[in-house]
């Protein structure tokens, strides 16, 4: 079966890494793709937000399944548009994915499905807003409701800063039309944890746990990020946790898009704060995670194409996922200066080095081809992924490797997975 990837991420090499393992796969197209999923099938100069395009190629490339990486072209309805034309597309349609794309849908779709998450009000007007941050004296989480590319929400510990990021989003517009409405929530204390699931609109498949790290700095310190880097599994989530995770929050979810005419089918990721009282959900996300998805499709024993045709069947019950029980670790490199600005075009070097380490594998994000070199082209440059008997020696191996790699103004986080190792 020929298969359509659209995305050009960490996470979509990622995905065309593992897709290109499967029996079944005929041609492997990603549009538009990165340097690294050139080497796992053919890249395509396509717009992920060209949805046009995408299905003219699809009819002309007889292709059998779609299967989308970024949130943006699910929000727009990428989904909705293969269907029409006969063509299986791994995600959510347009309404289902509003439960990322509009925090205000998923904050109703949860006090009507009785699901916990932080306490939080919406509103639409600055003025009301205003006046809701400034009667009170707690620490404050301000959250633009659209899609804002991660970047939409602001934890403030002093309420005055919190009036000042509700106005930054719904006056100045800083995030565009996504600050029409505003979510402003409790801020809730507890460890961070990631969970995934395949759902094909009735049955549920958990993976892996994993932990993202957020913040620019090590210990957590310094402006948040998309993300620079991950593990999985995540020893926070035990089987008893996992279990009431499932019960108390996916179950409900699923059950609620049913009866709200919005059935879910794709990745269902809930981002969710472990506080003493139990898990909340702090988000969900429409599609795989960026950077979870290296350490968890590198643990993926199964083959992720019949997976996903699984999904799109409505028969996630008939397969059965397997694990690597090996631990990975995924460190991001980024350019100097992310999350601020920062410079393109540096050569990287020592790519190949890295990759033949054993169990490591080098997943392209912001890069591109100049000249014949590989230079960087984005933030987040490259996940540089591991796996180890231990996570302490993922953590090692994934650090020997980030350690051949070289760019002008490098940076990287260096505790990725301390949090494990500690526990
Ligand atoms: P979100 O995109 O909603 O997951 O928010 C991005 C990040 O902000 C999360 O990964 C958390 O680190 C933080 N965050 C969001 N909501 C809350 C909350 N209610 N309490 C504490 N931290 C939060």
């Amino acid at each position: 079966m020929n298969v359509l990837l659209i995305g050009s991420g960490g996470r979509e090499h990622a995905i065309a890494w593992k897709l290109a393992q499967s029996k079944d796969l005929g041609k492997l197209y990603i549009a538009p793709g990165n340097p690294g999923t050139a080497k796992c099938g053919k890249n395509i100069p396509i717009d992920v937000n060209d949805t046009d395009k995408l299905v003219d190629f699809a009819r002309e490339n007889n292709i059998g399944l779609v299967v989308v990486g970024p949130e943006d072209p699910l929000a727009a309805g990428v989904v909705d548009a293969f269907e029409a034309v006969g063509i299986k597309a791994f995600g959510p349609g347009a309404g289902a994915a509003k439960l990322e794309a509009d925090k205000a849908f998923a904050k109703q779709l949860m006090r009507s499905s009785a699901i916990s998450a932080a306490e939080g009000r919406i509103f639409e007007r600055f003025s009301d807003a205003k006046a809701y941050i400034a009667s009170r004296d707690e620490p404050v989480v301000i959250k633009a409701a659209g899609l804002a590319k991660g970047k939409g929400v602001f934890v403030c510990d002093d309420p005055a800063d919190g009036i000042l990021a509700a106005e930054k989003i719904m006056c100045d517009k800083i995030f565009g039309p996504a600050g029409d409405k505003l979510i402003v929530e409790d801020k809730l204390l507890g460890e961070e944890v990631s969970i995934l699931a395949f759902v094909d609109g009735r049955n549920i498949y958990l993976m892996e746990s994993s932990q993202d790290h957020k913040p620019i700095g090590d210990g957590d310190t310094g402006p948040n990020t998309g993300g620079m880097g991950a593990y999985s599994p995540a020893p926070v989530v035990t089987e008893d946790l996992m279990n009431r995770i499932t019960r108390e929050i996916l179950v409900p979810v699923v059950d609620g898009m049913n009866r709200n005419g919005t059935p879910y089918k794709g990745i269902l990721y809930a981002g969710l704060m472990i506080t003493a009282a139990g898990p909340r959900v702090l988000e969900f996300n429409v599609r795989f995670g960026d950077p979870e998805t290296q350490p968890i499709l590198i643990r993926l024993k199964s083959d992720l194409l019949e997976v996903c045709l699984a999904v799109c069947d409505g028969r996630l019950d008939k397969v059965t996922l397997e694990w690597d029980q090996r631990p990975a670790v995924c460190v991001v490199m980024a350019s100097g200066g992310y999350p601020g600005d920062y410079q393109k075009g540096k050569r990287i070097t020592g790519l190949n080095e890295a990759d033949r380490i054993e169990d490591v594998v080098v997943f392209h994000a912001g890069t591109t081809v100049k000249n014949g070199d590989i230079v960087t082209n984005g933030g987040r440059v490259l996940g540089v992924t591991a796996l180890g008997q231990t996570v302490a020696d993922a953590k090692a191996r994934a650090y020997r490797a980030v350690d051949k790699i070289k760019f002008d103004g490098a940076y990287c986080r260096r505790d990725i997975a301390d949090k494990a190792i500690k526990k």
